[in-house]
């Protein structure tokens, strides 16, 4: 398992009901020390989601280079409507076709689910389900409607589609 180290994305991007705290507002109990960045950790204080969370990067996916907070995106595994899915939450605008995009070819390439995509933005809404998948092409079968909303290929066979296509 990586070290965060001076990351704390996470501990600005999510919502923490146990602390109060809002997506994208930065968490009271974020410092600045040499062996991590949270002032509570593995203290009672520190909510069970937070000690049981770990970014796809910190679990070793990409290049030691790519840490979250570098390359602008969140990546995470969570439970959705029955499903393990991977979300990225963007927090740094286009990062998902720039800064990010190897680390998401890699990811794409080594997963058997697509990859949902959160546009960049700075204060949570309400019912967020994600914007655009990133899917390679041999999940492609299981996801028909998104064939129509191909945004952009990232690599030759990965591609980047619209999530909601009217
Ligand atoms: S986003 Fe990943 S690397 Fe960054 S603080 Fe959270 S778990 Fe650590
Ligand atoms: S309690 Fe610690 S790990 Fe949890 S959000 Fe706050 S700083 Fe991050």
């Amino acid at each position: 398992m990586r070290l965060c180290e001076k990351c704390t994305l996470c501990c600005i991007v999510s919502e923490i009901p146990e602390l109060e705290k809002s997506a994208y507002l930065k968490c009271k109990h974020v410092c600045e020390s040499p062996i991590g960045s949270c002032s509570v950790h593995s203290t009672e204080i520190q909510p069970e989601r937070c000690k049981s969370f770990d970014c796809l990067w910190r679990q070793g996916y990409g290049e030691d280079e790519s840490r979250p907070d570098k390359i602008g995106i969140l990546p995470f595994v969570s439970n959705f409507n029955g499903g393990y899915w991977i979300f990225i939450v963007e927090t740094i605008k286009d990062a998902v076709i720039t800064l990010a995009k190897d680390f998401l070819i890699n990811t794409a390439k080594v997963s058997n689910i697509p990859l949902i995509v959160s546009d960049y933005r700075t204060s949570f809404i309400n019912d967020d389900k994600g914007d655009r998948v990133i899917i390679k092409n041999s999940l492609l079968h299981k996801s028909k409607q998104l064939h129509n909303g191909l945004l952009t290929m990232l690599s030759d066979d990965i591609g980047l589609y619209k999530l909601r296509i009217n």
